[in-house]
């Protein structure tokens, strides 16, 4: 497939609409970041490159951390996470408040803020254990990525931590019905970090490629899931992955996908490539405005979906 054409016909065509929309500014270190930006890059099973724009430049992975540490808890806990989460569309905004109540603690889905706090709370578990909590989503994504200085913004996750009072609600709810075994506090402290690391879409274009490769990274060989687990995260990603737009992400761009407020989306062809756009501005359900138009133009240029 002639990626590189087709990532440069996009760039142009979204030239006229990159900035429409809103930088995220709940978080404040976030509202900093100007709009006007666009990246966009492939990376194949051979590790073949595909680049247009700014795909070099690093942004904040916000909510796309989520899809990292699903995987990582799958891979380390396998199906005992869903008696804890659920994986059904919330239908709701990332941060509701009110669903959690009527399903008495279980999030609806790990890609939705309370589903993530659980997660990252197996995950404090599962290191405390071992030794070295810190940091652990981190060097799991720098062995995705094949790459060692991934690290966190520390200004970001800092701005998060101090702004935290919607997660920090959810986090003791959750912990009242018994579906938190941490404390609240380091919870929240290594949600935020999470939240916090900076990639750019080349890394991060790379570090999904496993997930187009029945979960097994292509240059190390490693199998980080099982070809039944990478096709849950991959229904996962259609279904939940991009906020209360999944339905109407999947109609039009039609492929998996995971979405952050830092305006990043990474998706996926199976059997083929990692694929990840950022443009800031985001949609009101929380998408970049420009990176869904993006997605969209690629499966209808290279006549590539899942379905
Ligand atoms: N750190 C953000 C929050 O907790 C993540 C939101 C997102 O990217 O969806 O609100």
């Amino acid at each position: 497939m002639e990626y590189q054409t087709i990532l440069d016909r996009i760039h142009a065509a979204v030239k006229p609409i990159i900035g429409t929309g809103k930088v995220a500014s709940y978080i404040p270190e976030l509202a900093k970041v100007s709009p006007d930006q666009f990246g966009i890059a492939i990376v194949d099973l051979e590790g073949k490159v595909y680049q247009a724009g700014a795909a070099d430049t690093p942004f904040s992975i916000q909510s796309i951390s989520k899809l990292f540490g699903l995987t990582l808890a799958f891979h380390l806990e396998g199906d005992s996470v869903w008696s804890r989460v659920g994986r059904e569309p919330s239908g709701s905004p990332f941060n509701s408040l009110v669903q959690l109540e009527y399903e008495r603690g279980k999030p609806r889905n790990p890609f939705i803020n309370a589903g993530a706090l659980v997660v990252t709370d197996m995950l404090l578990t599962h290191h405390a254990a071992r030794g070295g909590a810190e940091n652990a989503l981190i060097r799991f994504i720098r062995k995705l990525g094949n790459k060692d200085d991934i690290g966190f913004d520390r200004a970001v996750a800092q701005s998060e931590l101090r702004t935290a009072h919607r997660n920090t609600a959810m986090a003791n709810f959750m912990k009242s019905f018994g579906n938190l075994n941490n404390d609240v506090e380091d919870v929240i402290e290594a949600y935020c970090r999470n939240c916090a690391i900076e990639m750019n879409c080349v890394d991060l274009a790379r570090a999904v490629t496993f997930l187009a490769n029945r979960g097994v990274v292509p240059w190390s060989g490693e199998k980080i899931l099982d070809e039944g687990a990478a096709k849950r995260i991959n229904a996962l990603m259609l279904t939940c992955g991009t906020y209360d737009a999944a339905g109407d992400f999947a109609f039009r761009v039609g492929l998996p996908a995971k979405s952050g407020v830092g305006g990043g989306i990474v998706a996926l062809i199976p059997g083929e490539c990692g694929i990840c756009v950022w443009s800031p501005a985001l949609e009101t359900s929380g998408n970049s405005y420009a990176g869904s138009i993006a997605l969209e133009m690629l499966t209808s240029i290279s006549g590539r979906s899942i379905f």
